[in-house]
């Protein structure tokens, strides 16, 4: 007898989550590994930021608050949404979740049904297959390799419509491949959902603040997507706030009601003195939001320069996010004398086990000819884990 749902034996481990789990394992054995696997700032959360939540405790605010979010909260995000997105979403309009994470699974539980399609431009992140496949929903992959720098065109987009396809789920700046959409690309995709009212769009923005092509745009501010779209954004990366679990969505009142129904009977809502803190960040210094971004950007530049000297591998230039995704295709068939790199997998298990270094695979990314690497990590870092990234790819015939 099986003891787990079919729903969850059939579900696949994070695998952003599994290989740091087994750079974290490895290191437990005493060996140098160098995390490039998982995409967490390396910064501290901002001090403001912190002292917020220090004197929300030491305040008292201990208790539960409203599901969607302190009313306070969510008006710092309302203006938030207005003043960097030049979008209006009322606080009724908002719910504040345990991660953006969480934001996205309440949107899909909120509007999917069983056998309803989510088109997925790929790559695409992890998570958004794993949480279509809870709900029960197929996702159909939309692949942009890397020579159209891993964007889909609009006619890509309108031949994989079908009368069930019910949503589009995105990142802009994206993981895993730091491409940016700009207005004009936006503008394209636009045109072809305005011939399908049915479909909507969750656009997640977390990378918004890390940025370097210019202005971020909501896709939510094309007037015809408004009423359509689950805007996406969070703490965790613009602010490294990774494990203060804080992320939040701006949408219909009707979307909205339903993510507070669905979150009323998950987690009665977030964290109290995360939220007081969340409200500093909102309005308090950007300095330290930009500093990280500036840094992101030189990390950014070194670790193309260190990739531009792998003859096999070929990379767009990231525009946003911290992660490079090499396509590394041209090294398969290769071998060590030991073990033969078949994918993207088996290279990033390759440098793991020789090189000592964690990236993640692209299949779980929708593409496996690609590797995903996170530079939120130090120069020295980089540079170490590049030398020994190549010396381990010069062994490859
Ligand atoms: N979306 C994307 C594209 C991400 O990379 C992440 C990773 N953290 C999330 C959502 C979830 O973020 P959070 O930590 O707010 O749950
Ligand atoms: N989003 C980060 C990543 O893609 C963190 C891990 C996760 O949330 O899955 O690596």
């Amino acid at each position: 007898m099986n003891v787990l749902s079919n729903r969850v034996s059939s579900m696949v481990e994070s695998a952003t989550l599994l290989m740091a789990r087994m750079a974290r394992e490895l290191r437990g054995k005493g060996v140098d590994v160098i995390n490039l696997s998982l995409g967490e700032p390396d910064f501290d959360t901002p001090q403001h930021i912190k002292d917020a939540a220090v004197k929300a405790l030491a305040d008292g605010q201990t208790k539960y608050t409203p599901v969607s979010g302190l009313l306070e909260l969510r008006e710092a995000i309302s203006r938030k949404f207005l003043r960097d997105n030049g979008l209006h979403y009322a606080p009724d309009q908002i719910v504040v979740s345990t991660g953006a994470k969480q934001s996205i699974a309440n949107a899909c539980l909120a509007l999917l049904d069983k056998d309803d399609e989510v088109l997925l431009p790929s790559p695409y992140w992890v998570s958004y297959a794993a949480i279509a496949h809870l709900c029960e929903a197929k996702w159909i992959e939309i692949l942009a390799p890397v020579e159209q720098h891993y964007k889909i065109t609009p006619e890509q987009l309108e031949a994989h419509i079908t009368p069930k396809t019910k949503l589009v789920i995105f990142s802009s700046p994206c993981n895993p491949t730091g491409s940016v959409l700009s207005h004009d690309e936006l503008a394209g995709l636009v045109a072809v959902l305005e011939k399908y009212p049915r479909i909507h769009v969750i656009s997640d923005e977390i990378y918004e603040y890390i940025n370097y092509a210019g202005k971020h745009v909501s896709i939510a501010s094309f007037k015809s997507m408004y009423d359509r779209t689950i805007t996406v954004n969070g703490f965790s990366k613009g602010f490294a706030m990774t494990g203060w679990r804080l992320g939040y969505i701006g949408t219909t009142k009707e979307i909205a009601q339903a993510c507070d129904k669905i979150q009323g009977q998950f987690t009665s809502g977030t964290c109290s003195f995360n939220q007081i803190a969340a409200i500093a960040a909102l309005d308090g210094d950007m300095g330290p939001t930009m500093a990280m971004r500036e840094a992101y950007q030189r990390r950014k530049t070194l670790v193309m320069n260190h990739i531009a000297d792998i003859a096999d591998w070929k990379c767009n230039d990231p525009e946003g996010a911290f992660y490079a995704f090499p396509n590394v295709s041209r090294c398969f068939g290769k071998t060590d004398g030991k073990s033969i790199i078949k994918n993207g997998n088996d290279l990033a298990l390759y440098l793991l086990e020789n090189a000592h270094v964690a990236s993640v695979g692209g299949d779980s990314f929708g593409d496996e000819n690609c590797l995903r690497f996170s530079y939120a990590a130090s120069e020295d870092n980089i540079n170490k884990a590049f030398a020994r990234i190549k010396e381990a790819m010069a062994k490859l015939k």
